[in-house]
């Protein structure tokens, strides 16, 4: 067997060391056309903040420590630069020095990736925008920081430019996050990305959100960003990070299917329209498990184990990668935002119908030191499909996404969260998991035991009771709502209109269903609010249009 792998990193080495392991005699070639191979992309931020101090702990493995333990032949710096499948050939060029060759092979891997994306405005292109996307780019952005730079613009609020900009932020640069959605982190919906955007304010990033940049322009040492509003931020560095691109060039050129997403495309076996290429990694689509809808997910976890499922099928085990679901994690300074399946959105695009609650669980049991709340989106459909889940909070989010994802691609039912039985000690959770409780409220929606509004479809028309206790209102309330607080709900009954719609709310949303309880035991028209004035405020949050930054003329902390 004569087996070429056309890229080195997350897909491409898990296929590599695979195929060694299944095949001792085969004749292996990584070709990478970057000088590292199967590195770790993903820690590459937190080298910039020196979490990660010393830079050589993300070089997984270097090309000859890989060559060495798995006799696999590694060529970095080596591009392949075209595919002919008639003759099973590869042309190389070596890019040190020029010279191309060509290669045969049995059995072909993709795993070229992606790259990031460049938006076409002007200066977009200026060799010193910088995006984070390899060792050499890290090692970059790392020397100008070391310089002693004030100030940093990052474009773009995915994972990668949230990861940087709270990096940049820990060593003390004035950070500013430019984001064209209203929302940073899109896998997430908008009201659900509301306390991230508290979190990046409450350390010093400065947002601007809805509002795209329009020109970059170097001036002196310096960089003036252009904001579509006409805001000009004047700053010493910038970094490009507002997506991803998969590399599917090669595939085009070669007469590779190319799906209806962009990415190349694979039988469930990850096998090309050419039964004797493979591929794998952010350059394919994938059946997106939620929605049943082709899908590029460009995350290592799909990456690597496909790597590996390719090679496995490459000596006959016919082994099927079912799709994706898209289950990710990102750390915003204190907070973890988690996401699995489809959000609103995509749904909303697929035109899937849907129905959705909140709760906000603490992390583990209240008396117990260190319990965080977090803030839980379920998406489900009248079948009691999990069709997603979002989760942002501290500790725990981790869990609890997991343990949705694994249940989505298991076909457990929303009711049957109820079921699981979970760990549990008062440092770790509750004896009802906010996991079991998702499964209670989902019951108690499907089997009619209550009725639930979202902050955002409060009807005009319904009388809204707030039933939290005084202190509680102090705070603030919805406006325009009534307050009874729940232990003297009974006794005011009278108070009440009868012919109109109450939508209760407490400040969770577990005594505004026994107030909706309350009342539809005394023959009112009632329905809860969703994850109550939580919710709510989530909502009104992520309403306003942060054009402007947060903490305008405020230096950040270290
Ligand atoms: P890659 O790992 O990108 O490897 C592709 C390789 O192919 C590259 O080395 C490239 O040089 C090479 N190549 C491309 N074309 C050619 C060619 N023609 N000839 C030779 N070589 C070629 N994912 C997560 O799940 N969690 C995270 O926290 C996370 N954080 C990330 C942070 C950063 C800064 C980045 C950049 C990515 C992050 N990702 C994360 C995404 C994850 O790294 C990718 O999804 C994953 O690496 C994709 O694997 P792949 O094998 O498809 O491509």
């Amino acid at each position: 067997m004569k087996l070429i792998i056309i890229g080195g990193v997350a897909g491409g080495a898990s296929a590599a060391a695979r195929a060694r392991r299944l095949d001792e005699h085969a004749t292996i070639t990584i070709y990478d056309r970057g000088a590292y191979i199967s590195f770790a992309n993903c820690g590459l931020p937190y080298h910039l903040g020196d979490i990660i101090k010393n830079r050589d702990e993300l070089i997984l493995m270097s090309p000859s420590g890989f060559e060495q333990k798995t006799q696999v032949t590694i060529k970095t710096r080596h591009e392949v630069s075209a595919i002919d499948p008639h003759k099973k050939t590869v042309t190389v060029r070596d890019l040190a020095s020029g010279n191309e060759f060509s290669d045969t092979y049995d059995k072909l891997i993709l795993s070229p990736g992606s790259s990031p994306l460049i938006p076409p405005v002007p200066g977009a292109k200026n060799p010193k925008v910088l995006c984070l996307w390899t060792i050499p780019d890290m090692d970059q952005i790392k020397s100008i920081i070391d310089s002693g730079i004030n100030s940093a613009v990052v474009i773009g609020g995915g994972f990668i430019g949230v990861e940087v900009a709270e990096n940049l932020a820990y060593k003390g640069i004035e950070v500013t996050l430019v984001e064209m959605l209203p929302n940073i982190l899109p896998q997430l919906d908008a009201e659900m990305a509301a306390p991230l955007h508290e979190e990046m304010r409450h350390h010093r990033v400065k947002l601007y959100l809805g509002n795209g940049v329009s020109e970059i322009n170097e001036q002196g040492a310096k960089f003036i960003v252009s904001l579509q509003d006409g805001t000009a931020l004047h700053t010493d560095l910038v970094i490009m990070a507002v997506g991803v691109r998969p590399n599917v060039e090669l595939a085009k050129s070669a007469n590779l299917a190319i799906g209806e997403s962009g990415g190349i495309q694979v039988n469930s076996t990850l096998q090309t329209s050419n039964p004797d290429i493979y591929a794998v990694g952010d350059a394919i689509e994938v059946n997106h498990l939620a929605i049943g809808r082709p899908a590029r997910i460009a995350l290592a976890g799909p990456a690597a184990k496909q790597g590996r499922i390719a090679a496995n099928n490459i000596y006959g085990a016919n082994q099927a990668y079912r799709g994706s679901l898209g289950t990710s994690i990102c750390k915003v300074f204190n907070k973890s935002a988690a996401s699995t399946g489809a959000n609103e959105t995509t749904l909303q695009q697929a035109g899937i119908s849907y129905l959705k609650c909140y709760l906000h669980p603490a992390s583990h049991a209240s008396y117990y030191p260190g319990a965080e709340m977090m803030h839980i989106k379920v998406l489900f459909n009248h079948q009691e499909r999990i069709l997603g889940a979002q989760i942002v909070g501290g500790q725990g989010v981790d869990k609890r996404i997991d343990v949705i994802a694994t249940s989505i691609r298991n076909g457990l039912t929303i009711t049957q969260l109820e079921e699981l039985e979970l760990c549990y000690a008062p440092p770790y959770g509750s004896a009802k998991d906010p996991i079991n409780f998702i499964g209670f409220v989902a019951n108690n929606l499907l089997k009619g035991h209550t009725e639930i509004v979202t902050p955002e479809a409060i009807p005009a028309e319904a009388f809204v009771l707030d039933v939290r206790e005084d202190f509680e209102v102090a705070r603030g309330m919805i406006p325009g709502a009534q307050h009874i607080p729940l232990g003297q709900l009974r006794n005011r009954l009278d108070t009440l209109p009868k012919d109109t719609l109450i939508v209760v709310y407490c400040k969770v949303g577990i005594r505004g269903f026994n107030a909706e309880r309350i009342l539809k035991g005394n023959g009112f028209s009632a329905k809860n609010l969703s994850g109550g004035y939580l919710s709510w405020q989530m909502f009104q949050s992520s309403r306003v249009h942060r054009t402007q930054p947060f903490h305008e003329g405020e230096t950040n902390v270290h």
